[in-house]
């Protein structure tokens, strides 16, 4: 096992053209089915570390188990702390040593989330942690943020160059159709704007609401820019379908081993598939 710097990992995927899973977990059997993927495709990843786990099992016992199972493992490794609303969180991660911190400050002014943006930056640079930052609002519900679909702003050009300006954050997350969960209709990203924005910011774009978009556009957008796509919904689904599976096959079951156990399994396979779309299968091995 190797631990990676967020940047380190992502900078390579963007000047190879290709993407970089970020993979939520969730409790230990979905940390081991994320990791056996990767291993099985010798794919660099990113474990994601979200709000609501936070909430229910703590950042530390998280950031223990996910350190504690990618002992057993031979590909490269971050540990990313999603969407945290605040300076003080984004800094006892860096503490416990995470390798990639996300300040999300779209909810806040431009000069509040810069500010705040670019004080995680310079900590994170200083320590060698990647950084992420989000610019303009994506749709959906994820964890404690709720944004009205119809009201989710798709970032522009210029707001993206003003941000990186002031905050030299390592990798953008920008609004450009995604929304976070699962979508009434197909997304249409605007490939367009992320074109634009990539060019002009010159440097890794992160896509959140990775999950059911088509292959296709995931893998065009990987070529304008895109080098770490957040998948969570679709893992959520898929566990718990092969939880359900175990159910429907045998209603008594109580070994938790079992359900649990086939939730992983079927996790796993999700996994493998996202990575073959991304084009990471086999790039372990270059980093
Ligand atoms: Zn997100």
């Amino acid at each position: 096992m190797s631990f990676i710097n967020g940047k380190v990992m992502l900078q390579h995927a963007y000047e190879n053209g290709y993407g970089v899973g970020a993979f939520s977990a969730h409790n230990a059997e979905t940390i081991l089915g994320i990791l056996e993927a990767a291993e099985e495709e010798q794919a660099p990843i990113m474990i994601q570390v979200g709000q609501k786990v936070i909430q229910t099992l703590g950042m530390e016992s998280m950031k223990a188990l996910i350190d504690i199972y990618a002992k057993q493992f031979t590909i490269p490794v971050a540990i990313h702390l999603d969407h945290s609303r605040s300076f003080e969180q984004t800094m006892q991660a860096v503490q416990l040593g995470f390798q990639s911190v996300m300040f999300d400050g779209s909810a806040r002014s431009f000069e509040e989330n810069s500010s705040i943006t670019r004080d995680v930056v310079q900590v994170a640079k200083a320590l060698h942690i990647g950084s992420e930052g989000e610019i303009g609002k994506i749709g959906g519900t994820e964890d404690d943020i709720s944004v009205d679909e119809k009201d989710a702003l798709i970032t522009t050009t210029e707001e993206a160059v003003a941000f990186v300006e002031a905050t030299d954050v390592d990798y953008l997350a920008v609004s450009i159709g995604t929304a976070h969960g699962l979508y009434k209709q197909t997304p249409q990203l605007r490939f367009e704007r992320l074109d634009a924005i990539s060019k002009a910011v010159q440097r890794p774009v992160v896509l959140h609401g990775g999950s059911d978009v088509p292959d296709e556009q995931v893998q065009k957008a990987i070529q304008l820019g895109v080098a770490k796509i957040n998948v969570d919904t679709e893992l959520r689904q898929a566990f718990t379908n092969g939880v359900k599976e175990t159910f429907k096959q045998n209603p008594d079951e109580i070994v938790l081993a079992n359900s649990l156990g086939n939730g992983k399994d079927y996790l796993k396979k999700k996994v493998q598939e996202k990575i073959k779309v991304f084009g990471s299968k086999g790039k372990a091995k270059d980093l």
